[in-house]
């Protein structure tokens, strides 16, 4: 049930001691290896030997993405490159890639993280784990190969893509958890169908899933076509890759694995905390890190905190999905719009498929936001009044959640694009 009971259900009071006491050691190292840190530090007059509580890590400069494009490649690295035993290597949906590095222990630490998650999810050496994510510089195929090895079960390590021949070994090599984004899953669940493969006829029991922003009712729908317990998990390249939170069977928030990484929630405009339990930015400190440790690293993803204990035992903290990366927030006619919300609201509707896209353009000075989605097929056979009816349905309901009137366009089963890897449902034609 628990892969570091110790560590997992520690207590709080414990916890918080052992935090503050890597947090002091952490500090200190950049301060004395790091000279983007040991600067940074000195210009506030900050010396981390002096910590004496958690709090104080408030007075500490947040870690920026771009802190990370400035000192391409090595420079934010805290051991000599002998020491280095695996780089990986972000690029990012824009600009210059980020580069990340890895010591023995490093990996040591990541595969026990990861293995963690896969334990909370319900999964055992008796699982048979086929990981889907892409192997390569991106840490998510790497990441669960490795966790997954260390938990003992069986991994097949097929990477994204070639989904036909994906389905033939989840079938023949009796794959009990599949691994990837929540899309690619969606677009497994859709070629099943096509090909004749019946989901509840296979060995599958569980997906585990992260990479990306999803919404409720997609797991929903997930569980429900591919005859799984799907559960979310969360990690960034920048802090170590997956590993840094997930789900437990509860499926009600990820625990965060909190012994190893110091997290706060930030209002990503005025940068204080926000009070308990409200959305805003993550922000992530290692404890542990070796070779790239990051002090107050800005995610960019918004979560909230979610107090209380946890029925599974765990007393590390949960916090909610991710609604969305503050990057993918659309404002549109000034409104905040993530497309995870539209996503809760399509799912929840008959006569839809679970494809969408969101184009928005600019039209005599004013925002338009047009809803793609697919309707079922038996829908567009129907009456036009039938087809009114769903628009107007779905017009209605975005309109109540989002707060502002949408256009919406029903469209033909399978003319969406599909996704094997992260999926990018937004087109923003508007020059802003
Ligand atoms: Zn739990």
């Amino acid at each position: 049930m628990y892969w570091q009971p110790k560590e997992e259900c520690l207590d709080r009071g414990a916890l918080a001691e052992l935090q503050r006491k890597r947090l002091q050691k952490t500090l200190t190292r950049v301060a004395s290896h790091v000279p983007f840190y040991r600067n940074t530090f000195k210009k506030r007059n900050l010396d981390p030997t002096q910590l004496r509580s958690l709090e104080e890590l408030q007075e500490y400069p947040f870690t920026l993405k771009q802190d990370l494009r400035d000192n391409y490649p090595y420079g934010l690295f805290a051991v000599p490159l002998r020491d280095i035993v695996r780089v990986h290597s972000s690029s990012g949906t824009t600009g210059m890639a980020t580069v990340v590095g890895y010591s023995r222990n490093d990996i040591q630490t990541w595969s026990d993280l990861v293995a963690r998650v896969l334990c909370g999810a319900g999964l055992t050496r008796e699982d048979v784990i086929q990981i889907a994510f892409g192997y390569g510089l991106f840490t998510g195929g790497f990441g669960l190969h490795y966790g997954a090895e260390r938990l003992g079960a069986s991994v097949i390590p097929i990477s994204a893509g070639n989904t036909r021949r994906q389905l033939q070994i989840m079938r023949d090599f009796k794959t009990t958890a599949l691994v990837c984004t929540p899309s690619y899953a969606l677009k497994m669940a859709d070629v099943m169908m096509d090909i004749g493969i019946n989901p509840h006829g296979l060995s599958l029991r569980w997906g585990l899933f992260g990479a990306e922003p999803w919404s409720e009712e997609m797991r929903l729908e997930l569980n429900e076509r591919l005859g799984i317990i799907a559960t979310d998990n969360y990690g960034l390249s920048e802090i170590i890759g997956p590993g840094v939170a997930g789900e437990c069977q509860e499926c009600n928030g990820l625990h965060i694995n909190e012994d190893h990484f110091l997290v706060e929630v930030i209002d990503p405009e005025t940068l204080q905390p926000v009070p308990p339990g409200e959305i805003g930015e993550l922000v992530i400190t290692t404890l542990t890190k070796e070779a790239f440790p990051v002090i107050r690293y800005r995610t960019r993803d918004l979560t909230r905190l979610l107090p209380g204990p946890c029925p599974c035992g765990r007393t590390l903290m949960r916090m909610s999905r991710m609604t969305g990366r503050s990057d993918d927030m659309l404002i549109i006619k000034g409104v905040n719009v993530f497309p995870t919300q539209i996503e809760s609201v399509l799912f929840a509707i008959d006569g839809t498929q679970p494809h969408y896209r969101l184009i928005v353009d600019r039209i005599n000075n004013e925002d338009r936001l047009t809803v793609m989605v697919e309707a079922v097929e038996s829908m567009l056979f129907d009456a036009m009044k039938k087809q009114r009816s769903l628009i107007n349905t779905i017009k209605k309901q975005l309109a109540t959640e989002l707060g502002i009137g949408v256009e919406v366009k029903l469209v033909e089963e399978r003319t969406l694009e599909r996704f094997e890897g992260k999926g990018n449902r937004v087109i923003d034609n508007r020059k802003i």
